[in-house]
């Protein structure tokens, strides 16, 4: 009996790691497609994909692709518009490719200019992960009760917005449609600017080589709990903070000015001004909890 849940064929995965991977296993798990094959860097993580029966099989060419309805790309940010242009003229024509980057102006922008004939792309970002990364790392849970933002223009095909719609809230996201570049800017200020600090903290703690003891093995829940970001791969933190570069550094410097203003405070031990940084920080925050309960 067909599922319910069935809303294509095959489903290609390039890039079976975290994102992509759990995307596979909710899928096959719902009957949301028939058959998922993946496709990707290392033979070894594929290897491991096929183990956990997350893909069905996997190939290194993409000619495979072929009769594929639905092409997911969840590679780093700074591969993807190059897959698109590769892998495009092996999909049967009206096949939809989607994507899972966490930076979208850039990336819709240069993949609309391919103007690409046989398909139909539709930009995504899940607001879902962790720091971990491979396909060793995936779960199908993952997007349950989380967001996901869709990011159509003028271009986008109206039937294939509707199927991601679809293929997203079956995997358990509620859907948000944004245009790329609000998009853009509101995770350079809540999602890259905290992953840049984490790293900047970590560095900054790791450098201290002045105090002779190892300071990180002092690191309790406070730091820890700081800098779990800090754990994320590298390369994929790397491609997202080049390719959403602007936005990024206006964060960059208004964190300066938060940062410097704090550090006034304390400099000329004006007491009030730190209590009234610390509570309206701690106000808008429980504010966010609040929202999030
Ligand atoms: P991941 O676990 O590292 O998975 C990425 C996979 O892509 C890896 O299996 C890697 O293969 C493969 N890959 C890398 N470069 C490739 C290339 N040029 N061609 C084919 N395969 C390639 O990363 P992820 O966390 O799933 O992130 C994937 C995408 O999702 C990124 O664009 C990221 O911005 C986005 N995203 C991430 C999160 C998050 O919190 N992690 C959340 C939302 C969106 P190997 O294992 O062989 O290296």
């Amino acid at each position: 009996m067909e599922s319910d849940f069935k809303l294509f064929n095959k489903m290609a995965v390039i890039g079976v790691g975290l994102i992509g991977g759990s995307m596979a296993i909710r899928s096959k798990e719902i009957g949301l497609v028939d058959k998922v094959i993946g496709f990707g860097r290392s033979v070894e993580n594929l290897e491991t994909a096929m183990k956990l029966n997350i893909i069905d099989e996997y190939h290194r060419d993409f000619t495979h692709l072929k009769d594929a309805d639905i092409v997911v790309i969840a590679t780093p940010v700074s591969s993807i518009v190059h897959i698109v242009k590769q892998a495009e003229r092996y999909c049967e024509r009206g096949a939809i490719i989607t994507d899972v980057g966490s930076v979208k102006e850039e990336i819709v922008k240069k993949i609309e200019q391919l103007n690409p004939k046989h398909i139909h792309f539709v930009g995504a970002h899940p607001i879902a992960g962790t720091e971990h990364s491979g396909a060793s790392a995936a779960f199908g849970a993952l997007f349950e009760g989380k967001r996901c933002v869709l990011t159509p223009t003028k271009k986008t095909d109206q039937p294939a917005l509707t199927k991601v719609r679809l293929l997203w809230e079956r995997l358990g996201a509620e859907v948000v449609l944004m245009e790329p570049k609000l998009h853009d800017t509101i995770f350079a200020a809540i999602s890259h600017l905290p992953h840049i600090i984490a790293y900047s903290l970590v560095k900054c703690t790791n450098d201290m080589k002045d105090i002779d003891e190892d300071i990180m093995s002092y690191s309790a829940g406070v730091f820890l709990d700081f800098t779990r970001i800090a754990s994320s791969d590298p390369e994929m933190w790397r491609d997202i903070s080049l390719l959403n570069k602007g936005n990024l550094i206006e964060m960059i410097k208004r964190f300066e000015i938060a940062l410097g203003e704090m550090k006034k405070a304390i400099g000329s031990s004006d007491g009030h001004r730190l209590y009234e940084e610390f509570h309206a920080s701690q106000q808008a925050r429980n504010k966010l909890i609040k929202s999030k309960s």
